[in-house]
């Protein structure tokens, strides 16, 4: 994976974290919520449309028995008259309807005038009853004392009704149906209209098994209805969860290991080490590598290699517990949450660990790399209580981790490495950089300086690289090394290189206008830069805004971004050559080099790296490499540069066997701009001998 890759990788699981974190919000709390109110809401219209019911049935008993009394109050006005008392017609009333056996006749004054029968009525407390209705009700002395609520108050009060009618119930035997299983007596006074006296009927509110069932069936059947509502609700939720989680298998889900992924981890380790109850533990974050595995895959085919991580994977998190994590990073790269109190214990469990792995995989010879990174619990001094975590980013602790793996010598079998105070220092440096670059690009602190490239033969300045230099205010004058791979890491080198490539075709172009004799300036483009489309494009735009001709500008690119999409390279490659620029390749011999790339590239020019003239011993073998290499870039039309040259010795040798251009301290150093034109523009010599500049007749040595 190269830099940009693992750059655009770092922004990516960063969007998915946050979109599984979205997900388990947005789903599960307005679901759970819903149901809570759901429920309260059923338990509220349970109750209210049970003591709706009891009151309705009330109210019309009520004015059922009211009707009744004002028939009776009809009766008595029809049947008074001259010759019958008041006594008698009450009598009359009484004998001939047996549920009115007891009557009496109000005075306007509420004092009873007239009575027939046992009258024990309490004419002082009269019912406030909740029901609304135009008549007076008076308390039976007589009967149950049904109507006194607990405040003293006269009421007909639902809950007594229920209480009533549950003790009937469970008491009353056959044929309850049609029996009272509640009853209180009363007394209301009707109108009478042949004088302003009023007749006072005795009342009987009477609810029946029948009554009850109809009452108790309306409220089962609310029950009922709300909780089919209530149980698709819960179904919903149910299969609602099922789905999220679901989602989240698949967000967590390796498809290599069949185990957890890298999303997995990030959001696990980041919620257990923050956790208070995990505060006392130290953990650590480890980077565990397979190494060889390309070599794995290339012998036994990717199948067998995804195979064997299977293994790996299955193999760590048989070992490791509950609380502890374990998930594939990228390629053949785990990530692992570790508890260990101390840097020991945990170098000891991974040893454990690799050598576990290693007898799993043995008989493939496999070899692994861990890299630590220790997260402390942090503890109060006075009271020795202990913090929970907090900003904890798990994806900066694993690259922690993996630079410790990465400063294993990459030929040490089972290797481990903890993240050290040097490699904080250089942790801090990047922090730095990374915060420092932009400011210091729009404050123009990156300078460009100029290194000659010469003729041998002749002395004859015949091109220029192009070298960056950071002047910082605040840590002075850095070279590349100390930035470049920095920048190559979080994708900054592309600015850069558009910041060079227009820095320097201004230069030409002023030169140019100034009627000065030019040659090329090769600049360094990155190969993270190369892998993008377009670059050919843009350079092109880069370069026409100052309306530089394409020729004098040269492209440096490293061999190692051969390494990349090679369709792209040759795309952008020949693209350049159409638009007319130079193209060279870089540091040729370092590394891993490929005959290949020559034959597959139409380049003008090839760097021979200044480490081919470095070690002593081997002169005489580097001595036939070199001009072996000058002949077949001669052969495939291309011109050389050595670099790094810096003895006469050497330039004398490369002069003979015809390399066309030395770039190297002997001749020059990387110099600033001004120095460079004072070089270029005149004729300059140096204390090794006469130098010319562009064009300058040849002096001799
Ligand atoms: P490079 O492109 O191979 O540049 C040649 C390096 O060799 C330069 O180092 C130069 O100062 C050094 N050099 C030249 N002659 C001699 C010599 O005789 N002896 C010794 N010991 N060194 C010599 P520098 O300037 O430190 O740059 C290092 C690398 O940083 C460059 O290697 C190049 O890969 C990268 N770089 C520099 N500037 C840029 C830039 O603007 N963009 C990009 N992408 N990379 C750059
Ligand atoms: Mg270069
Ligand atoms: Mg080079």
């Amino acid at each position: 994976m190269n830099t940009t890759d693992k750059f655009k990788m770092k922004q990516n699981n960063t969007q998915k974290i946050n979109k599984v974190r979205k997900l388990k919000k947005k789903h599960i709390w307005p679901s759970i919520l819903t149901f809570l109110f759901y429920i309260a809401l059923l338990n509220a219209l349970f109750c209210v449309s049970t003591v709706k019911l009891v009151e309705d049935i009330v109210q019309t008993k009520f004015e059922e028995a009211t009707t009744e009394a004002e028939y009776i109050g009809k009766l008595y006005d029809s049947r008074i008259s001259s010759d019958s008392s008041k006594e008698e017609v009450l009598s009359d009333l009484a004998a001939n309807n047996s549920s009115y056996n007891r009557l009496a006749l109000l005075g306007k004054d509420h004092t009873i005038l007239e009575s027939h029968g046992d009258i024990t009525v309490d004419l002082h407390n009269e019912m406030s009853i909740y029901i609304q209705t135009n008549n007076t009700y008076y308390f039976d002395t007589n009967g149950d004392q049904n109507w006194i609520s607990d405040d003293g108050e006269f009421h007909v009060s639902v809950k007594k009704i229920l209480k009533a009618v549950m003790k009937n119930i469970s008491e009353k035997e056959e044929g309850w149906l049609k029996q009272p299983v509640y009853s209180a007596s009363y007394w209301t006074d009707v109108e009478v209209a042949s004088s302003e006296e009023r007749l006072l009927v005795p009342c009987e509110l009477i609810i029946t098994g029948e009554d009850f069932v109809s009452i108790f069936a309306l409220a089962v059947m609310f029950l009922v209805l709300f909780t089919v509502l209530a149980i698709s609700l819960v179904i919903k939720i149910i299969s609602r969860i099922r789905l999220q989680h679901q989602m989240y298998q698949l967000f967590y889900y390796d498809t290599v290991t069949k185990g957890k992924n890298w999303i997995y981890f990030l959001h696990y380790a980041e919620k257990l080490l923050t956790s208070r109850w995990q505060a006392a533990k130290t953990y650590a974050i480890i980077d565990l590598q397979l190494k060889r595995y390309r070599s794995f895959c290339s012998c036994y085919g990717v199948n067998a290699g995804e195979e064997l991580l299977k293994l790996v994977n299955s193999t760590i998190n048989q070992e490791i517990d509950k609380k502890e994590l374990c998930a594939r990073y990228a390629k053949a790269n785990f990530a692992l949450l570790l508890t260990c109190n101390n840097e020991e214990e945990c170098k000891k469990r991974v040893e454990y660990l690799i050598s576990k792995l290693s007898m799993t995989t043995m008989k493939n010879h496999l070899s692994f790399h861990a890299g630590i990174y220790m997260n402390y619990s942090v503890q109060r001094k006075d009271t020795g209580r202990f913090y929970p975590r907090t900003n904890v980013d798990i994806a900066q602790s694993y690259t922690y981790a993996s630079e410790a793996r990465a400063s294993l010598e990459e030929n040490e079998e089972n290797a481990i490495a903890v993240f050290d105070q040097k490699m904080v220092e250089k942790q801090q440096w990047v922090n730095w950089v990374e915060n420092a670059m932009e400011k210091a690009m729009a404050n123009e602190e990156f300078e460009v300086y100029l290194q000659p490239k010469y003729d041998p033969k002749d002395d004859q300045l015949v091109g220029a690289e192009a070298l960056v230099r950071w002047n910082s205010p605040e840590k002075g004058f850095l070279t590349p090394y100390k930035f470049i791979p920095i920048f190559e890491n979080n994708g900054f080198i592309m600015k850069l290189d558009d910041y060079m490539v227009s820095h320097v075709a201004k230069l030409q172009s002023q030169w140019i206008k100034e009627g000065k004799t030019v040659v090329p300036v090769s600049v360094n483009i990155s190969r993270a830069h190369f892998t993008t489309e377009h670059l050919a494009e843009h350079l092109c735009e880069l370069v026409d805004y100052y309306q530089t001709p394409h020729e004098v500008i040269e492209i440096e690119l490293t061999e190692s971004a051969f390494f990349d999409d090679k369709k792209v390279l040759l795309h952008t490659v020949k693209k350049l050559k159409e638009y007319g620029f130079e193209l060279s390749m870089d540091d040729f011999g370092a590394g891993y080099s490929s005959l290949n790339t020559l034959k597959d590239l139409p380049l003008d020019v090839l760097k021979l790296d200044a480490d081919f003239f470095r070690g002593e011993d081997q002169e005489k073998r580097g001595d036939i490499i070199v001009g072996e290499t000058i002949q077949l870039a001669k052969c495939l039309n291309m011109r050389t540069v050595a670099e790094g040259i810096e003895t006469k010795e050497q330039v004398d040798f490369l002069a003979g066997k015809g390399c066309d251009m030395i770039q190297g301290y002997f001749y020059a150093k990387p110099m600033p701009v001004k120095e460079y034109e004072e070089r270029a523009f005149s004729k300059y010599v140096t204390s090794s001998g006469v130098v010319s500049g562009i064009g300058a007749s040849i002096e001799p040595c």
